[in-house]
């Protein structure tokens, strides 16, 4: 980068000087001429002329600049003093000048004053595009150009700054109980918070929605800085009265330094946002520093991204499949899909580290329909044989959300010829947090083809009454981490205890994950719990061992 606005900008200066000198230069010469040349010498026609030629100059002038405007009138006004004093002494030959130098004046000032209203106008439209029209603060077009400013300056005074990126952190909770309006009433309260605080150095922004970003520049010490920083945080979490009623909200914060981590605004701002990231995934409502560290994570991303798509075109995920039983009987109910990964070197991926990678794009679609058609041709021959046998198979929310996952379901189903009836869907919580009546709707679908749909992870998420009164589940699945405490102490049991209940309430089948040890399978016996996958009965396993385990059941 080069400190090119300036160097353009004294150029620009430069050169509107040299020309209203030169106009001016012509004009007054003009004048000479007139004054110098005997009337009598020169013809009327002539001196129009060189004044009509004086009244274009003066008006190219208003044309360069405010400058040119007040030297043009200044010429035009010392012109007309000498002839209109001439014709008060009757000297009536001047007459057509002054008349003329009257008509050019007042050409100059309309010239003037229309172009003024005009820059006023390109004012008013630059500030409109540069500033946010809910809480009038700057928006992300004005903040790139703060910092392309900050830096280009940096050069003359070594300066630094920091970019903070600020999102708030359950803001649509806000506006999904007391309605948009409100939400943005909260926005524009936040603002004039930080306006009370902000100085001379700060440059606050709305970038849009719940995001704000706010540039620190001077500051003396890292100290100073994040203290100052932790203001604006303090700031969001004062109370709201809304509706008569109090509302908390939280804000996070990611901050990256000039030229400490990048010398480039888009590298900046990038890493801000990483680092706000970071700081919602350590659990909100604190302020984060960019570290490199989180770049290393994000090519990580990038690398298992390679990895996944690799798999998927040269057909190389494995499946493996973990037996459910019966809790009492212990006769197999049917066996969870799970899917295993390699990277180029050989070494094992976990698919709970790139499910989620796979999840932030498209590409767990493609993962979910590989691993669907798969486990259904695996199991093709033996459903056929064990009519009662269940292939359970994960599928994520963002697949079962995205309008292409029936369709896909049908077609798999179609090519494969599996029986519906053998197949259940495993689905997370995450799956109705924002959608219930699309998610109800995508449930019955699968439900009206016979298809059984489980609920993982269960009491992890956000489970709540109501949405379980109204899903069609057959199947609850029991989350690890209960079953891990469930020996702890009686509060442990009592929670699983009522889960159960619960279930039963509702007409689920239960079943329980990760269990591991005798005294958990026998409390969850006692309990009432129906099914049973882990450890203890059996491990996730190829198909040829699942084989060997039907074969024995
Ligand atoms: P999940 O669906 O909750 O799967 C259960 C996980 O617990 C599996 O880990 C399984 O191997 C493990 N597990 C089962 N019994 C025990 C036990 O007794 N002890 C212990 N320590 N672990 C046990 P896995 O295979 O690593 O899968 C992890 C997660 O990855 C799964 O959690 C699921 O969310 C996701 N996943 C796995 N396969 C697929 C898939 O094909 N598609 C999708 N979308 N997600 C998948
Ligand atoms: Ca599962
Ligand atoms: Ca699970």
């Amino acid at each position: 980068m080069t400190n090119t606005p300036v160097v353009n900008k004294k150029n620009k200066k430069r050169s509107e000087i040299f020309g209203i000198i030169a106009l001016s230069t012509l004009f007054i010469a003009f004048s000479v001429i007139q004054d110098i040349v005997r009337i009598d010498i020169m013809p009327d026609s002539l001196r129009g002329v060189l004044s009509s030629m004086q009244i274009l100059l003066a008006m190219s002038m208003v044309v360069i600049s405010v400058t040119g405007y007040r030297v043009a009138i200044i010429l035009m006004i010392l012109s007309f003093i000498p002839r209109f004093i001439m014709l008060l002494n009757n000297n009536n030959s001047v007459l057509p000048g002054v008349s003329i130098s009257i008509v050019g004046i007042a050409t100059i000032l309309i010239v003037h004053l229309y172009l003024v209203s005009l820059e006023k106008k390109e004012r008013e439209l630059f500030a409109l595009a540069h500033t946010d029209a809910l809480t009038d603060l700057p928006n992300r077009r004005s903040l790139k150009q703060k910092m392309l400013s900050l830096i280009s300056n940096s050069r003359n005074s070594n300066g630094r700054f920091a970019v903070a990126m600020i999102d708030l952190d359950n803001f649509k909770n806000i506006n999904d109980t007391i309605g948009h309006d409100w939400g943005d009433k909260v926005l524009s309260e936040i603002a004039v918070r930080w306006k009370s605080i902000v100085t001379e150095n700060d440059y606050i922004c709305r970038l849009g929605g719940d995001d704000f970003a706010l540039v620190v520049n001077n500051y003396k010490s890292l100290e100073e800085l994040d203290n100052h920083l932790h203001q604006f945080l303090d700031k969001v979490m004062e109370k709201f009265i809304l509706k008569g009623k109090d509302y908390f909200v939280t804000a996070s914060m990611g901050v990256s330094i000039f030229p400490n981590d990048s010398n480039e605004t888009s590298q900046l701002l990038k890493y801000a946002d990483m680092a706000m990231f970071v700081a919602k995934n350590q659990g909100k409502k604190r302020l984060v520093y960019f570290d490199n560290m989180m770049n290393d994570a994000v090519e990580n991303n990038v690398e298992v991204e390679h990895v996944i798509r690799r798999a998927l075109e040269t057909d190389t995920f494995r499946l493996v499949y973990q037996p459910q039983f019966d809790i009492k009987t212990k006769k197999l109910r049917g066996f969870e899909t799970l899917i295993r990964l390699s990277d180029s070197e050989g070494k094992q991926v976990s698919p709970a580290d790139f499910v989620p990678i796979a999840e932030k794009s498209s590409l767990i679609i493609d993962v979910d329909k590989w691993v669907l058609r798969h486990a259904m041709m695996d199991f093709l021959p033996f459903v056929e044989k064990i009519p009662e046998m269940i292939l359970s198979v994960n599928i994520s929310a963002n697949h079962i959300l995205d309008d292409s996952f029936i369709g896909d379901i049908d077609r798999i189903l179609e090519d494969t010829h599996f029986p519906e009836k053998n197949l259940e869907i495993e689905l997370t919580e995450s799956v109705f947090v924002n959608s219930l009546e699309r998610a109800k709707t995508i449930m019955e679908k699968l439900k009206d083809r016979g298809i059984k749909i489980a609920l993982d992870d269960f009491g992890t998420g956000y489970s709540s009454l109501s949405y379980m009164r109204d899903l069609p589940f057959d199947l609850l699945k029991i989350d690890k981490s209960f079953v891990d405490t469930i020996n702890d102490g009686p509060k442990e049991e009592s929670f699983v205890a009522a889960i159960i209940s619960l279930g039963k309430v509702m007409q689920f089948d239960i079943i329980s994950e990760g269990v591991e040890e005798q005294n958990q399978l026998d409390v969850l016996k006692k309990l009432g719990c129906d099914f049973v996958q882990g450890y203890i009965w059996g491990k996730p396993l190829s198909l040829d061992r699942a084989i060997e385990v039907m074969a024995q059941n």
